[in-house]
């Protein structure tokens, strides 16, 4: 609907219906609203009552009670009336209209899942100091509002509290008037206006409705004439400043101008301002704040939904489409094709030192502008590149892992999921993920590669070292990444059982390191049984912390997974050399 051409009218109706109506004693229990088109309201619970007016779909109207298959609403100038059940939707019970329940997370990895029970499947986890909108109770659990989306956490690990004094997201107003009510709808008696403008902070919304703070009350505007800023999920902790390294992480701002704030929440003090296509190293991010460094040397927060992520290190822009970069051909007789893979049709060739824009990366491939003005595909391990773009590994002086047999071991598998990342990333499906654009470059090399697993699926860690010794493998190589209860933890550790094999960790473990810039927790000694059991030159890689909501997003990036498999076969190669 094109709403603002309806603005003036629905204001005079507004204003109309604000004459026309006295005030209401009490607020309601709730909105509904109509779902149906021309549905009769009636005097009774009952097809057979009469009726008493049509409403129309979209209306909203304050919910009194409920019998049967009929809700009893509030149609206005203190009249009650009856309308159908099949006919209206229910906003989500909100206990009371005159105050939001917000709740507090009081644990760390606190599960959110689908429904009210631990049968449901798990949406994700929050950690303490999270703040939640409570929607509902059953049982034992709590139906929440997070930035995860809706889900039910159980209610031994939220805080209520009642009437949110702190963060809410703050609107402007931009109707010429606007009438502030005492319930989320048009009935709701007046109690006063906004002007154009005017700044608001929302504590609650129902049904397109804004609950707000006016004249020390409550009342309800309509969220159609608010400008949203902004919201704030207020860490109430101090954020770790212990671990401020860089994440790796670029933040490019999109909003026209983006406040600076001494701490991660709206209540932050300003600081400073930066501007749309700023680019800052993201230090840190604490419930969607980011902490970064401004060009002055200060350190300020600023609110990471309006920053577009990409990772350091490469120039490559917004979406990965790397600017004014060039491929330049290695060979004579060089396929280019129709997709970035070795089974696409072969549309081109090209001969050493032509050389090609750049459109698009695409994992190991680039996709680069033919004279024709087409796309076409080329490996990244046959041409050479302009700095700015990421190089991927080349051939040549890989002899040293040709024919070498390698088996990779994606941790995890099936029933067993690993670690569940912060932000619900599971562990054996990113590890699956590692393993095969490992494997993918393992073999571009020349490289014989053998996986434990190549899909989904449960595989007994006696299983994995079995397939090690009857292939005979001269390197295993087991993924995984780590979880912990302190969520600040971060970085990438390489373990090794036997002593024979802490030459081949360290190897990998250093030009993963250097790879990455990932944060260093060194090469230990571990006890894990597909080391320990294994005959073979084995190692087990944690290749990052999904308990880590920082990290688990730079290690779902393609250019972490596109870095960490770069720096293992670097690793691998330089063992065997
Ligand atoms: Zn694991």
């Amino acid at each position: 609907m094109h709403i603002k051409k309806y603005i003036p009218l629905l204001l005079s109706l507004i204003l109309l219906l604000s004459l026309i109506h006295p005030p209401l004693k009490s607020a309601a229990a709730g909105t509904i609203q109509v779902s149906g088109a021309n549905v009769n309201v009636r005097e009774g619970p009952g097809l057979s009552y009469n009726v008493v007016k049509k409403v129309n779909k979209g209306d909203t109207f304050s919910f009194i009670k409920e019998e049967g298959d009929w809700v009893q609403i509030d149609i206005g100038s203190g009249k009650k009336a009856w309308i159908a059940n099949w006919l209206i939707t229910k906003k989500e019970s909100t206990t009371s209209v005159a105050s939001s329940t917000k709740g507090t997370v009081t644990a760390n990895s606190v599960r959110i899942r689908t429904g009210p029970g631990t049968s449901h499947s798990v949406l994700g986890s929050l950690n303490k100091s999270d703040t939640v909108d409570i929607l509902k109770t059953e049982g034992n659990w709590v139906q929440v509002n997070t930035r995860l989306g809706k889900g039910w956490i159980s209610k031994d690990y939220v805080q209520t509290t009642k009437g949110a004094t702190s963060g809410g997201n703050i609107g402007t107003i931009h109707a010429s008037s606007l009438n502030v009510r005492s319930t989320p709808s048009t009935q709701g008696n007046v109690l006063g206006s906004l002007k154009k403008g005017e700044k608001i902070t929302i504590l609650a919304q129902q049904n397109g409705w804004l609950q707000i703070t006016y004249k020390n009350q409550q009342g309800w505007i309509s969220g159609d004439y608010v400008k949203v800023e902004s919201s704030s999920s207020t860490p109430s902790s101090t954020p770790n400043q212990s671990d401020s390294n860089a994440t790796g992480i670029i933040g490019t701002v999109t909003a026209t101008s983006l406040n600076v704030r001494n701490s991660g929440s709206l209540n932050g003090q300003v600081i400073d301002h930066v501007s749309k296509g700023d680019s800052f190293q993201i230090l840190e991010e604490v419930n969607s704040w980011v902490k970064i460094q401004l060009k002055s040397g200060k350190f300020g927060w600023i609110a990471g939904w309006y920053l577009q992520k990409s990772m350091s290190s490469e120039s490559t822009g917004a979406n990965g489409s790397p600017k004014n970069s060039t491929v330049t051909i290695d060979q004579n007789g060089t396929n280019i094709r129709s997709g970035p893979d070795l089974n696409s049709k072969v549309i081109a060739r090209a001969n050493a030192g032509d050389k090609f824009s750049i459109v698009k990366v695409h994992k190991d491939w680039y996709e680069i502008k033919l004279s024709n003005g087409k796309s076409g595909y080329v490996a990244g391990w046959i041409v050479t590149v302009s700095s700015g773009v990421p190089q991927v590994e080349k051939l040549g002086s890989s002899s040293d892992i040709k024919n070498k047999k390698i088996m990779i071991d994606p941790g995890h598998g099936g029933r067993d999921n690993g670690a569940t990342g912060a932000k619900g990333t599971l562990e054996k499906n990113l590890t699956l993920k590692t393993a095969q654009l490992l494997s993918a470059k393992l073999k571009a090399r020349g490289a014989k590669v053998l996986l434990t697993r190549n899909n989904d699926q449960y595989l007994s860690l006696g299983s994995r070292v079995s397939m090690a010794h009857y292939q005979n493998v001269d390197a295993f190589i087991s993924l995984h990444y780590d979880s912990i209860d302190n969520h600040t933890v971060r970085g990438m550790t390489s373990y090794y059982y036997h002593s024979n094999q802490k030459s081949l960790a360290s190897n990998i473990h250093t030009a993963a390191i250097k790879q990455t810039k990932i944060k260093d927790r060194g090469v230990r000694q571990g006890n894990y049984h597909v080391i320990r059991e294994n005959r073979q030159p084995a190692v087990l890689l944690e290749l990052g912390y999904l308990s880590n909501p920082t990290e688990e997003l730079m290690l779902n990036t393609s250019q972490y997974q596109e870095q960490v498999t770069n720096g293992i076969v670097q690793g691998i190669v330089t063992y065997f050399k």
